[in-house]
Parts: C-alpha cells; structure tokens; sequence
C-alpha cells in the first residue's frame, strides 16, 4: 500500500498541524503487519511477532501492535513500562538488550521470559533466584553464532564455534541447571545487518544445532529469530538496496518452515512459540514526514534547498539512501533545480535530507519524505529546534494528532536554572 499523500491529505495536514510534522499511516501498516503475520502463520500457526520498540515507541503505534495481537519486544525498563502502561502483562512482553534495568526483576517474578545476554546478568539472576525459592525464573539464552556476517558482533553468550571447551554457551547451561528454580523457556538470535534470504538459512541451520545439542525437543517455550527482514518498499528505494529484496513469503518459506519440518510432529501445546521481532520491517514504510521549503540559494553552482525539517528527525536512512520524496506545490515561482541538496534547519554542513534533486520547486512547497518509521523521531536529538507534532491519517480518512509538538518547556525542564 502506498503511503504518498493527496494534495487534499496534505494541505489538510499542513493546514491544521503546521509543518515540519509527521504522518504515520495506520491503515497501510496494519495491512504490512497482517501480510507479514499470515505469511508465517500458513505455514507455522505458533508465530508471532515481537515487535521492537527502540524502532519506534511511539505509543499509538505500539497499541496498533497490541492490538493486532503482537508482543512487546523492549531493551531498557523505559520501554519495560511503556509495554505495561499500554496493558501487556509479563506474558506479552520479551525483555531483551545488553542492560536491562530493575524491570527485569518485577517482570521475571511476574513469570516473563528475559533473554539473557552475558554471564554477569545470568549470575544476577541466579543469585536473584536463589533468594526467591518459591518462585520458577523463565529464561532464554541469547546466542552468538556465526551466520556468515562480516563483523564480531558484541550481543549474546558466545557459541560462535560449538561444541568448544569452555564456551560461554556451556557455562551458561550449567548455571541454570545447577539452580533448580531456573528454566530455560527458548533460545534467542539477533544479528543486525543481515537480511538475505542466505543469512536466515544459516540462522536456522545454528540455532537447531545449537537447540539439538543443549535441549530435549519439548522443553522449549519459544524459538526467537530476532530481526532482520527487509520491508515492503517503493520501487525507487529497494532498487538502491541492490540484488532481490525477499518477499515475506520467501522468509517465511525458510523460517516457518524449518519449524514446522522440526516440530510439526508435536502436539501443538508442545511447538514451541516462533517469534521474530521487527521493527524496521513493520514500522518503516509507515511514518512519513512533511516538511516546507524556506529558502533556495545557489553558491559556486550548487543548489542548496533548505527545510523547516531536518535530517535529524528522519533518521540515518536520509544519508544512506535516497528517500522516496513528493513535492507539493504550495509556492509561488518555483525555480527549475538541477542537483540540488535539500537540507535541513540545523547549522550542520552535512544536514542533508536529499541529495540530487532535478525539477522544479518554490519556497513555501511542502515535501513529503517516505519511509522515515525507524530510527527517527525516537532518535531525533533536542539540537537547535524541539521535534515536532505526529499525526496519524486513520483509515476512514480521518488525521488526529498523537505527538503534539514538544516546546521550550520540554526540553529545559530537566535543566537546573
Ligand atoms: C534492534 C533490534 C531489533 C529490531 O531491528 P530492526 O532492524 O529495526 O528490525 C530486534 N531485536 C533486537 C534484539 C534488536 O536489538
């Protein structure tokens, strides 16, 4: 589904919540979640996504997830309480991340499954456990393997070779089966930067590996990929991405599969739980971002377009890639532009937000830049201006706003005068 504006959207847009601004797309991206939902769940009924709230937290969107059924993936007790605040129960959510807070202990006594990354936490919790004999601590172990990525990743208990004498892995094992009170409720993989369908076979292919050499087939809880497919993308932006972008199905064809191939034969109480937690994947294509030209200039031949917005509030994906952009034409006497940068309101040379635009434009024009859903208002700094309003376009048609703009009172409240 497509996420450019109208003309009417936007001037609607503009007009009531002024501009820079962003606009999520509730419709298109509960259609996005369910299409990536079914595709694993025709061949794999156990699965479910997780979603990732560092992507994006916003909480509208959030609660768009829990309502579509899906869990709370987070990785610090701030998105911890957010998840509870929206109205999961322990149960819902998936405590993940290298620092975990004081939530973890609440969410582990409330019978939540923690993925645990390193030995120092998992002796914590032990220890935890060991003052808390009444109670059974479900666990999972985030791993890390070796699927073929060219970088050292720093995330998980090391079972990059394995079986191998004194692996992180193995010392983890006996630790939790020396404590009678802990149990091991799933395993857990996440490597970033590798979404080829090739990367998700060796993914699989470790992890049952991995699961066939420490644990008995029914005694897993859940098995959790982690992130790492590519999203639905207009045409202009996946062919900067190079080579085939798998669809959902593809993903699913590896993953659904492969579970239903080694569990499929259980009793369906006894499949474990499939989980995979996008963020990118879910969220990206579903944010847009609206902002206005205030001055065009050239110097020495080159055309700088500058914006009320700012690289800052999209994101990296704005420097990496070429964002998919509208122009609407609000202006008067708009210039013919060859190679033109857009840039942004910050006094940073590098604020770019478009690079090599060719045709027309006028100061007052609005902008719609695509695909900004990751990394980007939860990442936006408080450099020079506060973020601006979010705005979401229901599928009736109708905009309401669920982040009003923050103010100089925001940003210096925390700051002692
Ligand atoms: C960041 C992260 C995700 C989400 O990654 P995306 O690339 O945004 O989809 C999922 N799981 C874990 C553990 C992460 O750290």
């Amino acid at each position: 589904m497509n996420c450019k504006l109208t003309d009417r959207q936007v001037d609607r847009i503009a007009g009531e919540f002024g501009s820079p601004v962003y606009v999520f797309h509730e419709e298109a991206f509960a259609a996005n979640y369910r299409a990536l939902l079914e595709a694993f769940r025709a061949i794999y009924p156990k699965y479910n996504i997780a979603y990732s709230y560092k992507t994006n937290y916003t909480p509208c969107i959030c609660a768009k997830v829990k309502e579509l059924g899906g869990a709370a993936e987070v990785v610090s007790d701030m998105e911890y309480r957010l998840a509870r605040r929206l109205g999961y129960n322990a149960g819902g959510i998936v405590y993940n991340g290298p620092v975990k807070g004081p939530g973890l202990y609440e969410h582990l006594l409330e019978g939540g499954a923690a993925n645990i990354d390193n030995l120092d936490e998992l002796r914590s919790v032990a220890r935890f456990a060991g003052a808390h004999p009444e109670k059974t601590f479900r666990l999972a172990f985030r791993v890390n393997v070796d699927i073929g990525q060219d970088f050292v990743s720093r995330f998980g208990l090391d079972a990059y070779e394995f079986p191998r004498e004194g692996a992180e892995i193995d010392e983890a094992v006996a630790l939790v089966r020396a404590q009678p009170n802990l149990r091991i409720a799933g395993v857990h993989c996440h490597v970033g930067r590798s979404r080829s369908l090739e990367a998700w076979r060796n993914r699989v292919r470790v992890l049952f590996a991995l699961i066939d050499r420490y644990f008995s087939d029914d005694e897993l809880e859940f098995v959790d990929f982690g992130s790492g497919m590519n999203s639905v993308m207009e045409p202009s932006l996946a062919a900067q991405f190079g080579g085939h972008i798998p669809e959902y199905g593809e993903y699913a064809a590896i993953l659904a599969g492969a579970m239903r191939e080694k569990y499929g034969a259980l009793p369906p109480e006894k499949q474990p739980v499939l989980y995979t937690e996008p963020g990118t994947t879910v969220v990206s294509g579903y944010l847009s971002f609206l902002s206005t030209v205030q001055s065009i200039k050239t110097v020495k031949g080159k055309t700088f377009v500058t914006f009320d917005g700012s690289g800052g509030n999209m994101g990296d994906i704005c420097r990496l890639k070429q964002l998919p952009v509208s122009v609407f034409r609000r202006g008067q006497a708009p210039r013919m532009c060859r190679d033109a940068e857009f840039a942004g309101y910050t006094c940073l040379e590098h604020d770019e937000m478009y690079r090599g635009f060719c045709g027309e434009i006028a100061v007052g024009d609005v902008v719609q830049f695509r695909n900004v859903g990751s990394y980007s208002n939860v990442f936006k700094p408080p450099f020079i201006y506060p973020n601006c309003a979010m705005v979401r376009l229901k599928a009736d048609g109708s905009v309401d706003c669920i982040k009003r703009a923050e103010t100089f009172e925001d940003v210096f409240s925390t700051y002692i005068f």
